[in-house]
């Protein structure tokens, strides 16, 4: 079935994101307490553990266990089957992150992954695909890698020309392609979509023009935005889907949506923003943790998925008109280096960096102690070969923006700021997905 042809109103994708909040709020807690019906009646596990619900509370999870990760890994194949909640081998099995041993698994039934493609389309929608366009997906295949595989059944189903590239094509195929079919969209994660262009510009670009960049998978930067509208000519820049593999599609971007900011797949998924510190979720506009739970995954329930990042509830509608919550993310909570006694965050920095034209956004933030003190190490990847005058100006920028740290380098307890302007690809990438490793914390690896 064609997914477009399930639209029910010009402005969206399909009849739930236009329902109003009342009437949203009773469904969704109905299908939340349905699913936890499903998870105690179905899975051990959580007979007990979910006794706490509370159906007439605003916070109905709020006396139940958070899952993290660890607990998680435990849980599932190859270590247990404690969560699966049926005997069944109709599934996929794929990795979720780990970088040593046999990496963590995540396992979707294939039910699961054919209902995963109505958040992916709706999302893609959201952004403005058209069944017109011409798209190659860069995502990241193999090694039970997940993105690029229903990105590309998405592509099938919602009827517009699809480029199953992966992120293992060479560019000056990927050039030819573009330029024999016409291509006009990309759909990758950021630095692989980047990569890609910077690439391919070497070979010339006269009769390619990539309108929309749909990128996931990382957040990206306004040095990287500036550089696709203003290099490349790039005119729709947006993030279809937010989510995890081991929850489900959390979030999309519309073309409203400024960097960051998501409406909810609140049908899909149950979304908590919790402040950790105080012991209780946010009102208004509060900053916390983010937990989700995937209402839909059936095969292995997950209740209160501590996602690692920050976020926040908009409370102003969003222009598009979609009635669907929306929330902003704020970083990893782990993307933050503690340098003395400031704490410095990777956005920050981007937003020093992204203030010089000619540098792009391609950027690594480091910890590193020498002599017993902490010392702020920057690589920024750049074709200029204007370095010395420039690195320094950074580094005085970013000194003269953070008080703390200012006063903790004229006393010498911290060591002044480093930047170091590196080439184009020297900064260290993981090595199956081609992420840039944006931070580094070199005092916590040399103790681990
Ligand atoms: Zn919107």
């Amino acid at each position: 079935m064609n997914l477009l042809s399930q639209r029910t109103h010009p402005t969206f994708h399909d009849h739930w994101e236009a329902i109003g909040a009342q009437e949203r709020q009773s469904l969704v807690l109905k299908h939340l307490t349905e699913f936890i019906q499903f998870c105690r009646h179905r899975v051990p596990f959580y007979k007990d553990r979910l006794e706490g619900f509370q159906s007439q509370s605003p916070y109905p999870l709020k006396d139940i266990p958070v899952m993290t990760s660890d607990t998680l890994r435990e849980l599932v194949p190859p270590i247990s089957y404690d969560l699966l909640s049926e005997d069944t081998r109709d599934y996929t099995v794929f990795q979720s992150g780990g970088t040593t041993g046999f990496p963590k698994s995540t396992l979707f039934s294939h039910a699961e992954l054919e209902l995963l493609n109505l958040g992916n389309a709706r999302g893609f929608f959201a952004m403005g695909l058209s069944a017109d366009d011409r798209v190659g997906n860069l995502f990241a295949v193999g090694g039970l890698y997940m993105t690029f595989i229903h990105i590309n059944r998405m592509l099938q189903q919602y009827g517009c020309m699809n480029f199953p590239f992966s992120n293992h094509t060479a560019v000056d195929f990927i050039h030819t392609a573009t330029k024999l079919y016409n291509i006009n969209c990309f759909a990758g994660i950021t630095s692989v979509v980047l990569s890609a262009l910077r690439g391919m510009s070497t070979m010339g670009m006269d009769g390619i023009q990539i309108k929309k960049v749909f990128y996931g998978g990382e957040h990206i930067y306004e040095a990287d935005k500036i550089e696709l509208r203003e290099k490349f000519g790039v005119e729709v820049i947006g993030a279809p889907g937010y989510g995890t593999v081991d929850t489900w599609y959390i979030g999309y971007q519309c073309l409203h949506s400024p960097t960051g900011t998501f409406h909810a797949h609140d049908d899909q998924c149950y979304i908590e923003i919790f402040d950790e510190d105080e012991n209780k979720h946010v009102s208004g506009e509060g900053v916390g943790m983010l937990y989700a739970t995937p209402m839909v995954r059936r095969l292995t329930p997950i209740v209160r998925y501590r996602v690692g990042d920050r976020a926040q509830w908009l409370e102003t509608p969003c222009e598009c008109g979609r009635q669907t919550p929306r929330f902003r993310l704020l970083g990893r909570g782990d993307d933050v280096l503690r340098i003395g006694y400031d704490s410095v965050d990777y956005n920050f920095i981007q937003t020093i960096v992204a203030q010089f034209k000619e540098l792009s956004g391609t950027i690594q933030m480091q910890k590193q102690r020498v002599d017993g003190r902490d010392q702020l190490v920057i690589l920024i990847e750049t074709e200029s070969k204007n370095h010395s005058h420039l690195a320094q100006q950074i580094a005085d920028e970013i000194t003269n923006n953070r008080p703390t740290l200012r006063d903790h380098v004229k006393k010498q307890t911290v060591w002044p700021v480093h930047v170091h302007l590196v080439a184009p690809h020297t900064i260290e990438r993981n090595v199956r997905t081609g992420k840039l490793i944006r931070v580094k914390d070199a005092v916590q690896e040399k103790h681990k």
